[in-house]
């Protein structure tokens, strides 16, 4: 039986502010330092830009079970993470811990519901540094109303093939600083199909593949800055005795994610 990760997912956020250079958010648990020193070596320099992908559902045990799937992910990044999402493991409430820091009790989503978190957030830290960040995500999703009158550009789209279409052309025109995208369609194919249907393999594989296309569009737009790049999951998933998928529940298959990191350096 596996057993639970033991780094939080409230660790991330002010790991993530300290290799870009802003203070964490007020409410965040304490950055991973060697992860911070790490990826630092890696950029040796400051980080210009920041690319930072939500994809839903995406289990650790996904990554076991489907590694050359995967391959295109780690060949983006440096460092794999593995961690514990927060509970209950839906949506609002991990993405609620992601962005703050902070765990659900803190942030105050505590259920599946998505009103807008008062607490500081990487948004406001980075916004507040002078940053331009840009959330794109699918309308009506936790992403799409949590973190929302902050003093960053929002673009809200039907679903993921427009969501990659948007984040592919503000990367290309390279008017942000950071660009964090978010897509759902595993989950929504899981919850209808089972954990690992082929039409859940086929949604997997497709987040993957938006992954692997905004990666390649940031090494050529933002060629001659140092990158930030990062695969960021919320929560995993188990099957249930009938054909459905689900999460929210305390057990390893719901709470163990992994989320993948990596620095791509200025070409000089
Ligand atoms: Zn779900």
């Amino acid at each position: 039986m596996e057993a639970k990760n033991s780094i939080s997912l409230a660790r991330l956020c002010s790991t993530l502010a300290a290799v870009l250079d802003v203070p964490a958010p007020e409410k965040a648990e304490p950055p991973l330092d060697w992860a911070v020193q790490l990826l630092k070596e890696q950029a040796g320099g400051p980080i210009q830009r920041a690319l930072i992908y939500n994809p839903d559902a995406v289990a650790q045990w996904l990554f076991h079970k489907n590694r050359l799937m995967f391959q295109p992910v780690l060949e983006q990044t440096q460092l794999v993470l593995p961690l514990r999402a927060v509970m209950p493991s839906v949506t609002p409430v991990c993405f609620g811990t992601m962005y703050t820091g902070a765990q659900p009790e803190v942030h105050g989503i505590q259920a599946y519901e998505k009103p807008v978190i008062a607490i500081d957030s990487l948004f406001d830290v980075l916004a507040r540094a002078g940053k331009k960040v840009a959330l794109v995500a699918v309308e009506g999703s936790s992403m799409a109303m949590i973190y929302n009158n902050r003093p960053i550009d929002y673009f809200y789209l039907p679903y993921d093939k427009e969501v990659e279409e948007k984040a592919l052309e503000l990367i290309d025109k390279d008017q942000y600083d950071v660009i964090v995208a978010y897509t759902q369609e595993y989950d929504d194919v899981m919850h209808r199909t089972g954990v690992d249907s082929l039409l859940s393999m086929q949604a997997l594989s497709n987040q993957i593949g938006i992954f692997q296309r905004l990666c390649r569009k940031a090494a050529e737009s933002w060629k001659n800055k140092t990158s930030l790049i990062a695969f960021c999951p919320d929560h995993g998933v188990h099957q249930q005795e009938d054909v459905h998928g689900n999460h929210g529940l305390d057990i390893p298959e719901d709470l163990n994610i992994q989320h993948f990191l990596g620095v791509r350096r200025a070409v000089k």
